[in-house]
């Protein structure tokens, strides 16, 4: 069986990367899609960690060469999400967790009907734009952009599966933890993984 397919979309600020680290600490068993971005690195981003970092020729090149399973621009840069290892991972039998905006979401779910998606919400605007400003590394005219763009990117909220509202960080995580959990325990997949039991007891 192939793996699931997990995509997790916020706005800026609704702590997604934190959760989505603390979800791979706790299920090592997810692979990280790593995107690539013509955005500059911030502080303590590593090349190929965060995300593969490039310029806006070699980004479109890959474009043309059909290297990407979904591409936006987001905040004046581009960001795509790599073909190949996804589909390998997927057939290997692994999980796999994309963190995209709700543009590539919408891209990917018309290849991966099946894709599961989760979407991160703030407790308040209030919250978010303190979360904005606090996170000190872009200026005042990103966060304002950013702020704006929160709100487009939470209308589409109703395109997902699952809503978890991140309030308390420990509480968010057992959440998205409980929709991984959740999925692996889907009629199909407990079929095929303990398949010597249910041919034994039905
Ligand atoms: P940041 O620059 O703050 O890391 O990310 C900005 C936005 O781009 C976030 O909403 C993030 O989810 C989105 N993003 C990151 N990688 C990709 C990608 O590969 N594809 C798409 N569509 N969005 C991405």
């Amino acid at each position: 069986m192939s793996g699931h397919l997990y995509i997790v979309t916020a706005p800026s600020g609704a702590g997604k990367t934190t959760l989505v680290r603390l979800l791979l600490q706790n299920d090592p068993a997810i692979g990280l899609s790593v995107s690539h971005t013509t955005r500059a690195p911030r502080t303590g981003e590593e090349n190929g960690q965060a995300y593969h970092f490039t310029d806006v020729a070699d980004f479109l090149a890959r474009v043309d060469r059909g290297e990407f399973l979904e591409w936006a621009e987001v905040h004046g840069n581009y960001y795509g999400t790599s073909r190949t290892w996804i589909e390998q991972q997927l057939a290997a039998g692994r999980d796999v967790l994309l963190e995209i905006d709700w543009q590539g979401a919408q891209q990917v779910r018309k290849v991966f009907g099946d894709a599961i998606g989760v979407f991160i919400l703030p407790p308040s605007m209030e919250e978010l734009a303190r979360r904005l400003a606090g996170r000190g590394t872009d200026s005042e005219d990103v966060i304002a952009r950013r702020l704006a763009a929160a709100r487009d990117e939470m209308r589409h909220v109703g395109e997902f599966d699952y809503v978890i509202i991140n309030n308390d960080l420990q509480t968010a995580l057992s959440d998205l933890l409980a929709v991984v959990r959740a999925t692996r325990l889907k009629l199909p997949v407990q079929q095929e993984r303990h398949a010597s039991l249910f041919a034994s007891l039905l």
